[in-house]
């Protein structure tokens, strides 16, 4: 027997395709959809306003593709560790971040991750799998807390899984999807070049760039695919686009003692960025076992922001949220706890 479609994570058109192939009217895509990604529909029994008979011909050949968490874990901060697993059993863990009437949701992109930075726990545990669109639209669907912000910064890089995080940002952002608003979906990256020009030419999303250091042989020993993709070429094509489209662009730093926190990181920081309307996110180092290096402390962190923002280029200091529960930047492990011990 054929296996059943999954209806999360695709758009109107490919839904009314696969519905017209089971012998069901088109115009019941866009209704379908409604009841998926804005009611998080489990079973087609749900819906109050789609004839029996469809429902029975749906039940036959389609799954709505929403499906709840495996487990969650909650911190001291109020954020949600959630884990999730996909029908072939890839882990893969979402963070709710409430702060205020922001309220994000961190999702991931695929099992694992094959980028190898030093600094991250997803990194260092390798990968096991791309999720699909589906899968990545039901870490926000699926979630039983509401949202207001969507960021795919969880596990996995986002340019290693290109098509399916088109998919999912369009699922974000349509009308016929979860509607949440282009300047509130941002899509974090290393900086793959030609999977970034993707995402500025096919949505419209907000792009944040993974940097870590201003120096290419330094970013290197910790981001190993800039030898393949310096972050100059992301930085080019942000700057090509910064003025005419309205879209956010952001460089998330994450500040280790002595290592990436001098005055020459600052003055690069600055010549790269200056005039460029790219923002700078300064965030703190959440040391893994093992390693000996640890975070810049608050007061410098402070200060960095302070220099950046009286030079002209914008900058904030990230609180740490969910670290207690290894949930904070760089900490997903999908179970496999990589904390190092206080
Ligand atoms: S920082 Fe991002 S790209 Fe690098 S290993 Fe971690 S998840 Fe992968």
């Amino acid at each position: 027997m054929e296996e059943k479609k999954l209806i999360a994570g695709m758009d109107p058109d490919m839904l009314a395709l696969h519905l017209a192939a089971a012998g069901i009217e088109e115009r019941y895509s866009r209704r379908l959809l409604y009841w998926i990604y804005r009611r998080g529909i489990q079973s087609f029994s749900e819906p109050d306003d789609i004839p029996v008979r469809v429902k029975s011909a749906l039940e036959e050949r389609f799954l709505p593709g929403v499906n709840p968490p495996v487990s969650s874990l909650r911190s001291v901060d109020g954020s949600v560790k959630y884990l999730f697993s996909t029908a072939a059993g890839l882990p893969h863990e979402t963070v709710w971040l409430p702060e205020g009437r922001r309220l994000t949701v961190c999702v991931s992109v695929q099992s694992g991750c094959r980028m190898g930075c030093s600094f991250c726990a997803t990194g260092r545990n390798g990968w096991s799998g791309n999720l699909t669109a589906g899968e990545i639209v039901n870490q926000v669907v699926g979630l039983p807390d509401p949202f207001t912000h969507i960021v795919l910064m969880g596990m996995g890089e986002p340019g290693d899984n290109i098509d399916e995080v088109i998919r999912a940002c369009r699922v974000f952002t349509a009308e016929w999807g979860l509607a949440a608003g282009r300047s509130k979906v941002t899509v974090s990256t290393v900086g793959v070049t030609p999977s970034v020009t993707r995402l500025l030419n096919e949505t419209e999303v907000n792009i944040t760039l993974s940097l870590h250091s201003p120096f290419p042989d330094e970013r290197a020993e910790v981001i190993p695919v800039e030898r393949r993709w310096p972050f100059t070429e992301t930085l080019e094509l942000m700057k090509e686009y910064g003025n005419s489209r309205r879209r956010r662009f952001t460089v998330a730093y994450v500040m280790i003692k002595g290592k990436n926190d001098s005055k020459r990181h600052l003055e690069e920081l600055r010549r790269l960025l200056h005039g460029t309307g790219i923002r700078v996110n300064l965030l703190p180092y959440h040391p893994l076992a093992g390693d000996s290096e640890e975070s810049a402390d608050e007061e410098t962190m402070m200060q960095f922001r302070h220099l950046l923002v009286t030079s002209g280029v914008g900058a904030s200091v990230r609180k740490s949220r969910g670290a207690d529960i290894a949930a904070a930047c760089g900490m997903l492990a999908a179970g496999r706890s990589l904390r190092k011990r206080q």
